[in-house]
């Protein structure tokens, strides 16, 4: 298929839920991916955070081809070793006890609100059912994490969504506090970082103050993890910057570097919660996503993470102040940089400049590889520098 066929088929025949670029990618490798007309692309969006070492990453590959070769699937009424081996990984880097794989960070947020609710359910009375968000937040596409999205811009015509949501504006503990007195709460969901909101980090005080809330009230602490986990913030998990210790982790997008893979990680208050039965998933720890997080796991350790927070420095300094840009937020290699151009007119003049990146909101926003090529990211950051620098023509 040419490519006009490509575009043309797709917009046929797929449900027309995406506004695409116009562009067609068809092969990768590290942090530079080629369209069908064989141009280069380096890329600082890696399919949304989830492509962690890049495209086509040697040792990512390996793993998968050889499980791939193995055993691809089981379902879960048999044992496995590589999620068994993934999830003793998770847990003894978190400190977390248990952990329940899906395949998508809706799912991973679903699986953590079914643990809050059942807790609350158990030890303080099923009417203790409401989970607490937070405004601007973003937590998948299901009814139930539409409902915890703090977004009215996704919720409206799929009204009514499940019932049992409060959000609340971020960085108020007063408000918080409030509606854990008022109603009855069973648990607290915040993204560190809110990816789709405008890579905003939460208030430093405000993760621990929420943390101390939660351990008052008895109310189940979850974070939503999937965009800022799995290495992306210069630690393996968001939280770990502030040195709380959330009851519920929810990732996905970078765990496996690529394949699907949902991941609810379950801390000492909630280990027990589920019982034969009362969770499931089909594919959930499938070997191959299973063999391929573990491939990313094991290489994201504190000389990675430090590369990290070095190439995050590097972002902010050769961004912050310059022609056009007003502001950079984020953390790690998560970044968000507001242009005085719409961000939609420099994103589409990176790609013409060879530079893919994304929107989140009104911003520009980088999600490079985690080892991205220090003369790779200068070289995507001058394009994107000229872009929001530009006079308009
Ligand atoms: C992307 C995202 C989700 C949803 O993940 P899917 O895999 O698309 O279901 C949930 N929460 C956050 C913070 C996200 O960034």
């Amino acid at each position: 298929m040419n490519r006009l066929n490509i575009k043309r088929t797709d917009i046929e025949y797929i449900a027309h839920t995406y506004a695409r670029f116009d562009v067609t990618l068809v092969r990768g490798k590290g942090s530079l991916v080629w369209d069908e007309q064989g141009k280069e692309y380096i890329d600082l969006a890696t399919g949304i955070a989830v492509n962690t070492f890049g495209y086509a990453d040697d040792l990512w590959v390996d793993s998968v081809a050889k499980q791939a070769a193995t055993l691809q699937h089981t379902s879960n009424l048999y044992y496995t070793e590589p999620c068994v081996r993934l999830a003793k990984l998770l847990c003894l880097r978190t400190g977390m006890k248990k952990v329940f794989f899906s395949n998508s960070g809706a799912e991973a947020n679903e699986c953590a609100i079914k643990a809050a609710r059942k807790y609350a359910a158990e030890h303080k009375g099923a009417e203790f059912s409401t989970i607490v968000t937070l405004n601007n937040s973003f937590h998948g596409r299901t009814l139930t994490t539409l409902a915890a999205t703090g977004q009215e811009v996704f919720h409206k015509d799929f009204t009514p969504l499940t019932p049992g949501f409060v959000s609340v504006p971020a960085n108020d503990l007063a408000a918080a506090e409030e509606v854990f007195q008022t109603q009855k709460v069973a648990g607290f969901l915040m993204e560190i970082v809110q990816g789709e909101g405008g890579v905003l980090p939460l208030d430093s005080d405000y993760v621990t103050g929420m943390a101390k809330l939660c351990k008052q009230y008895d109310v189940v602490l979850m974070c939503d993890e999937v965009q800022c986990g799995n290495g992306r913030t210069g630690a393996l998990y968001a939280y770990m910057n502030y040195g709380i210790q959330p009851d519920v982790v929810s990732t996905a997008k970078g765990l496996a570097g690529g394949l699907p893979l949902g991941a609810t990680l379950l801390g000492e208050k909630v280990e027990h919660i589920f019982t034969p039965g009362s969770h499931g998933s089909t594919f959930g720890g499938n070997p191959v996503c299973a063999a391929a997080a573990i491939s990313i796991l094991e290489r994201l350790d504190d000389n990675l993470l430090k590369k990290v927070k070095r190439k995050s420095a590097l972002i902010f300094d050769m961004l912050t102040g310059q022609p056009g840009i007003e502001a950079v937020d984020g953390l790690g290699l998560m970044i968000g940089v507001k242009t005085k151009k719409d961000a939609g007119a420099v994103i589409q003049k990176c790609m013409e400049n060879g530079v893919l990146v994304i929107k989140a909101k009104d911003k520009v926003r980088l999600l490079p590889a985690l080892n991205i090529p220090d003369d790779l990211l200068k070289e995507a950051l001058i394009v994107l520098k000229n872009a929001a620098g530009e006079e308009e023509t």
